[in-house]
């Protein structure tokens, strides 16, 4: 099947046309995957504007749908159908692709699949690699940070969460502190490179306990507390950052996976996903927990750890596949993937 995929929830507008496997299951065939990040729009105050990013998105929305529809050199008429964000994330944004979506999707008389955004972010692995149910994913994003099985499409059971902050949160927060430019992510992990990783000893919170979850706001106070002892040294507190961000995930990642292990006693597959997987030092460090293993280790290529399209796209194509019909709710900026989750945030609306 083909699908087209349109994602606006965040501060970048994507469209992508995206092509189901040749069993239907992964792996998939991006047909076209068209980014436009907002950076600029927003840099200049330090952060995501929602307004103008919901501005941004109705500018430009269509001429990123039509490019990728022209690269994939198909017509609305050839799509299966078309799937959308609808949460969660800025209402703004999620109004307009929505709409825009809904829009395309009545007068060609296409299914229309309203997607969870971190259901792309957990499928992803399934449109590059083709991986099999269940496996184990860690979601590391600007808004979450969760260990998660991944037992089939819309069947995830959360193992683990952020008790405080978001890992992209406390990268950007990082940078912040240290005059480094918005957004702090890339930037952290660039500075790192040339500073010493042992220079500080920052906390690694909760280790060594028995819960899953996680906490960063410890860490973002000690790195705090060294960025106004010694602003000087950017790098190695980045590069001391960045390290004890590794020693913690490894270290709970490390135990999701010995619970899974004991559970479904066979192999699978580690998978790391959302924007922060797209940093290089945490890729290599968290690869070693499978080194020597019958485990599969895969991290997505970088510009599809970080908000695209072909991900939204790709959620659709296994919604499809799947015969997963979602009721259009509408927009949902709240929204859990675990249904624990959703059941104490109510209809997530
Ligand atoms: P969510 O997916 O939770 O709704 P989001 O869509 O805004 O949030 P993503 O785009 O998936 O988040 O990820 C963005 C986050 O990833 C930001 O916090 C950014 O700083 C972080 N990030 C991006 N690249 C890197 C990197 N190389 N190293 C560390 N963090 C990174
Ligand atoms: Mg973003
Ligand atoms: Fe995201």
């Amino acid at each position: 099947s083909l699908v087209l995929g349109i994602e606006t929830s965040c501060d970048e507008t994507a469209a992508s046309v995206v092509r189901s496997g040749r069993h239907g299951d992964g792996p998939g065939e991006i047909v076209s995957n068209i980014v436009r990040s907002q950076i600029a729009d927003h840099a200049p105050f330090g952060g995501v504007v929602p307004e103008i990013a919901a501005r941004a998105h109705l500018q430009t929305l269509d001429g990123i749908i039509e490019r990728a529809m022209a690269e994939a050199e198909a017509t609305f008429q050839d799509l299966d159908a078309i799937a959308v964000t609808s949460g969660p994330g800025l209402a703004g944004g999620l109004i307009v692709g929505t709409m825009t979506a809904r829009a395309i999707a009545a007068v060609h008389s296409k299914p229309l699949f309203t997607i969870n955004h971190l259901e792309g972010h957990a499928l992803t692995a399934r449109l590059t690699d083709g991986v099999a149910f269940p496996y184990l994913l860690l979601l590391v994003s600007g808004g979450h940070t969760q260990i998660l099985l991944v037992r089939g499409v819309g069947d995830y059971e959360r193992w683990a969460t952020t008790i405080d902050d978001a890992l992209g949160e406390a990268f950007d927060k990082t940078a912040k502190l240290l005059g480094l430019p918005y957004p702090g992510g890339p930037q952290v992990e660039k500075a790192a490179r040339k500073g010493d990783p042992k220079a500080f000893d920052f906390p690694r919170p909760l280790g060594g306990r028995e819960t899953l979850d996680m906490s960063f706001s410890g860490l973002k106070t000690a790195v705090r507390k060294a960025a106004l002892a010694e602003p000087e040294r950017v790098d190695d507190i980045c590069a001391s950052f960045q390290t004890a961000v590794g020693d913690v995930l490894a270290d709970r990642l490390t135990r999701a996976f010995e619970r899974f292990k004991q559970e479904y006693s066979r192999p699978a597959a580690l998978i790391v996903a959302g924007g922060v997987a797209a940093n290089a030092y945490l890729r290599a460090r968290l690869q070693t927990i499978t080194q020597g293993k019958d485990w599969r280790w895969i991290a997505p290529p970088p510009n599809l750890c970080t908000d695209n399209a072909a991900m939204i796209a790709w959620a659709g194509v296994e919604r499809l596949a799947a015969n997963s019909i979602i009721e259009d709710e509408g927009i949902r900026p709240r929204w859990p993937l675990d249904p624990d989750a959703a059941q104490r945030l109510g209809s997530g609306k």
